[in-house]
């Protein structure tokens, strides 16, 4: 019998525990909040752990982002001790603790399903105190409130470097896959069977590739190889779920590296399946790394962020071509742009949903478009003054840089937008109907250029 080396690696290790001297984590970077959860429930007679993300990012000092608690104590039991808490009934039962604005969340061991248990080597032992778990015919996991042991609730989490548990009975790090060693070492990698563990849950090809993109990791050769296969299963995920990750991944400042992961791993297209034919070249993808770049830039100085302009501009090829498309039908522009955005969104939907507060402005962004062609008259000055004029700028600005030939047009609305009343009067006589005309020449010329 042959035994695959790095794949078993985490459910063949054997606990390790680190002193406080040992990991460095200091509580003045834990939030209060988080603090009162755990000496309120260990005062309370029950285990609790900070865990995930958090004790991840202290251990690699970094701001953690939230911070969550996993305890001994059933959902009931928690909600017990915190009258400020709530039992949140989603995929798995976990109890809110609110803080004025701060929420810890806390959740309760829970055993791997029965699937990923069966992990060869394991030396963990199964104590299953109440059953509840279920599974699709192809292996994804629907529900999952199977209670455990702690080391049961290590090994169901997704990746070593999240499977760490910090306790302030006395400031141990507990280590039940090895993910201390990853983390010095910088390495994503999933605990137990690579394969198994996406096909119970296909959002973990996604967190992988996250992760390994916030904190500049590699991910383990076979964590990574599986991914790729992995990938066509995002289409069953809910596509309610899909929305919140795609918010996770490129709103976190790294977007464009999550997107050059995305496309490396070959999943992009199964989140955005209308663009799937248009990212096969570098001359495709410019659009989308314009964007994703521009979204980091902000990020990074602080300045707002909407979904809405970023996923206009991710399904903008494909609403570019059915719009081109719709005018060789005959169809007039404005009612051929509404007619592409609506369709690109419909089919968008049926993978990852896009709520309407999104999905309104993202047709505005692209009908507006067509109204930043026809500047003459009164038209361009009540332009500036709508209220989606800023992102429609940017939005052509965008297309421009991306290879569109619209520099003209974006460099006279810049222009436009710097100037004064009585330049603005000029620029505006300039144009003339000539304007018209212009704007006509370009759409016969994309009609012919689509053919
Ligand atoms: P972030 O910095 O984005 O918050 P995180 O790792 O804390 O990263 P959360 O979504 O807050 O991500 O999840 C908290 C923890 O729950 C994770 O660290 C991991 O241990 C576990 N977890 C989250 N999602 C999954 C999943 N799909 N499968 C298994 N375990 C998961
Ligand atoms: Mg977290």
């Amino acid at each position: 019998m042959s035994i695959t080396p790095t794949q078993d690696s985490s459910s063949n290790f054997r606990q390790k525990i680190y002193r406080r001297e040992e990991h460095g984590i200091s509580r003045k970077n834990i939030s209060q909040n988080a603090l009162n959860v755990l000496y309120d429930l260990n005062a309370a007679g029950y285990q609790a752990y900070l865990v995930g993300g958090g004790v991840r990012d202290l251990l690699l000092g970094l701001k953690p982002k939230d911070f969550d608690v996993a305890t001994d104590a059933s959902p009931e039991q928690v909600r017990q001790v915190f009258r400020n808490s709530r039992i949140i009934g989603r995929r798995f039962q976990i109890v809110h603790v609110h803080y004025g604005r701060e929420i810890i969340e806390v959740s309760t061991f829970r055993a791997p399903s029965e699937q990923s248990t069966e992990i060869p080597g394991s030396s963990l032992s199964r104590r299953v105190k109440h059953l509840d778990s279920a599974h699709s015919q192809d292996g994804m996991i629907l529900r999952d409130n199977v209670f455990g042991s702690i080391e049961e609730d290590a090994i169901r989490r997704d990746f070593t470097v999240n499977a760490l548990y910090y306790t302030v009975r006395n400031f141990e790090v507990l280590d039940f896959t090895g993910g201390m060693q990853d983390l010095q070492q910088g390495t994503m990698r999933i605990i137990g069977d690579p394969e198994l563990r996406y096909r119970e849950d296909p959002v973990r090809t996604l967190r992988a590739i996250r992760l390994a993109a916030k904190l500049d990791f590699q991910i383990e050769e076979h964590s990574a190889k599986a991914i790729k296969p992995a990938a066509k299963l995002l289409l069953s995920v809910p596509a309610a779920r899909l929305f919140d990750e795609f918010l996770k991944l490129f709103f976190n400042g790294h977007g464009q590296s999550t997107f050059r992961q995305l496309l490396a791993f070959e999943v992009f297209a199964f989140l955005f399946p209308p663009v799937a034919e248009f990212i096969t070249t570098e001359q495709d993808q410019a659009m989308l790394h314009g964007a994703f770049a521009s979204t980091d830039k902000r990020i990074a100085v602080g300045k707002s962020v909407t979904p809405a302009f970023l996923l206009a501009a991710i399904l903008w090829p494909a609403v570019r071509r059915l719009f081109s498309q719709n005018l060789q039908t005959g169809m007039p522009p404005m009612p051929a742009m509404h007619d592409a955005g609506e369709s690109v969104i419909k089919q968008q939907q049926e993978t990852l949903s896009i709520p309407k507060r999104f999905s309104i402005p993202m047709r505005e962004i692209w009908e507006y478009q067509l109204r930043l062609e026809r500047r003459s008259g009164k038209r361009a000055f009540a332009l500036l003054s709508h209220k989606r004029f800023r992102a429609a700028y940017d939005f052509l600005l965008l297309r421009a840089d991306s290879g569109e030939d619209l520099q003209e047009l974006a460099n006279w609305w810049t222009q436009f937008q710097d100037a004064d009343k009585d330049q603005r009067q000029a620029m505006q006589n300039k144009l003339g109907p000539a304007d018209v005309s212009k704007s006509r020449k370009r759409r016969v010329k994309s009609r012919k250029g689509s053919k």
